[in-house]
């Protein structure tokens, strides 16, 4: 896995945050639109001939059909559970287009409909200066997509009393000139504001799903994974797999060598887990402590073997002097496990992501148990075989050795 997309990675959430919120202001924007186009189509009409007024009525029919699409398209982004940067971009395009052609057609009245008397024409300019101003979230595309909408709002009413050519008419274009440069100074502000924000959100985000020590995803991020990897796995009928791998005998480690030597070792560890998570999906995470978790979806659990075995053999072979293991170098034990999300489970219970975690965990326990270095598995809702290891671990229990207590299932 290439650790620096995880910085892209909180980019993207926080965009695709601010893009859930433009859809779900869609509402709102449809019945502004209506407001504002039934009270100009109103004022205008007292103004125009019988022919301009069906004009007029066809121009608010067109507001009220996109106002309606972008509201209708709105509810296929909701159902679409958006993960990927192509469809967010995707989506985000088609967000901007509409509302372009909207703004469009809101800037066409500039020419189609201009009034003849200059208290309507004041009018005019300040609803299509509204428009505007209620297309700023538009803000948190991009600065170039205010910008167009700008141009379409202002310019055909702007070249238009341009041409008309009077002297009345320049001092409406300079007024006009002056606001729209206000606009524009108020949006790159704003702009500038919103980007920072958005770089801020994202550091913050990045910091909180990453170990400060090995700089690899926690636990955190780890989990939120799990959910989405989970639920992708399942709608598309596909196994997922899970290591934990667990550093053997590391608290005897750090007291030999101290716990700065203990970090390099967790580093070193760290910096190997690359090589098995590759995949776009794959997650490897610091779970806690020297536990790691590594997330494999769509592999089977013979794959998910050879991968952990691959990585065990790795870490022996870094060949980091442990002179109080059995093994006189450091190594890892890891759990393995594998489930099938739309499978059945051996008593007919359905399996759930909670099972695979405890099943690794019960398959690490297992690993220690035979003798640390080495790999276990245990499928998922392959409960009973835990229990048992519980029991018996329960009489050593007994017998004075609580040490290797594993976890109930
Ligand atoms: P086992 O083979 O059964 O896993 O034995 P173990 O000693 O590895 O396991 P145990 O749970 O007894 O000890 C875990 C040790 O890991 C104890 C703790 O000091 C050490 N540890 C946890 N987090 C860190 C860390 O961030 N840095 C260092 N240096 N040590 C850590
Ligand atoms: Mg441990
Ligand atoms: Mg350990």
């Amino acid at each position: 896995m290439d650790f620096d997309n995880t910085e892209s990675d909180t980019l993207m959430e926080v965009r695709q945050k601010q893009i859930l919120h433009l859809y779900a202001k869609t509402g709102l924007s449809f019945w502004g639109n209506l407001v504002i186009a039934i009270i100009l189509a109103l004022v205008l009409s007292l103004q125009t001939t019988e022919e301009q007024t069906l004009h007029l009525f066809i121009w608010f029919g067109l507001i009220v059909a996109t106002s309606l699409y972008r509201l209708i398209i709105t509810n296929n982004f909701h159902h679409e559970r958006v993960v990927s940067k192509e469809r967010i971009d995707y989506w985000a395009s088609r967000y901007v287009n509409i509302s372009t052609i909207i703004n469009g057609i809101w800037g066409s009245i500039g020419i189609l409909f201009f009034p003849e008397e200059t208290l309507f024409q004041g009018f005019l300019f300040l609803l299509l200066l509204s428009v505007l101003f209620a297309s700023m979230p538009l803000l948190a595309l991009s600065r170039a997509t205010y910008y167009l909408q700008m141009g379409v709002v202002l310019l055909p009413i702007g070249l238009y009393i341009v041409w008309i050519g009077d002297k009345e008419h320049y001092i409406m274009a300079l007024a006009l000139f002056t606001a729209a440069i206000s606009l524009f100074a108020a949006a790159n502000y704003i702009y500038d504001l919103l980007f920072e924000l958005q770089n801020t959100q994202a550091e913050l985000l990045q910091q909180a799903n990453t170990d400060q020590l090995t700089r690899i995803p926690n636990r955190r991020q780890y989990d939120q994974t799990f959910k989405k990897e989970w639920r992708r796995c399942t709608r598309e009928d596909l196994p997922i797999s899970m290591l934990l791998i667990d550093v053997d005998y590391f608290k005897k480690y750090n007291d030999r060598f101290g716990h700065s030597h203990g970090d390099d070792c967790l580093l070193s560890v760290a910096g190997r887990l690359g090589s098995i998570s590759r995949r776009p999906g794959d997650i490897a995470a610091r779970h806690g402590g020297e536990e790691f978790a590594v997330l494999l979806p769509n592999t089977s659990l013979d794959n998910a073997i050879m991968l952990a075995e691959r990585f065990r053999v790795s870490i022996e072979r870094l060949g980091i002097e442990h002179p109080d293991s059995e093994y006189k170098v450091l190594t890892v034990s890891i759990g393995v496990s594998s489930c099938d999300p739309l499978q059945r489970d051996h008593s007919e219970d359905v399996v759930y992501p909670a099972m695979l975690m405890n099943s690794a965990d019960n398959a690490m326990y297992l690993a220690k148990r035979q003798g640390r270095n080495r790999i276990a598995t245990q499928g998922c809702g392959e409960q009973k075989i835990a229990n048992i290891l519980h029991e018996e671990a329960l009489k050593d229990a007994d017998r004075g050795n609580p040490e290797e207590l594993p976890e109930p299932a």
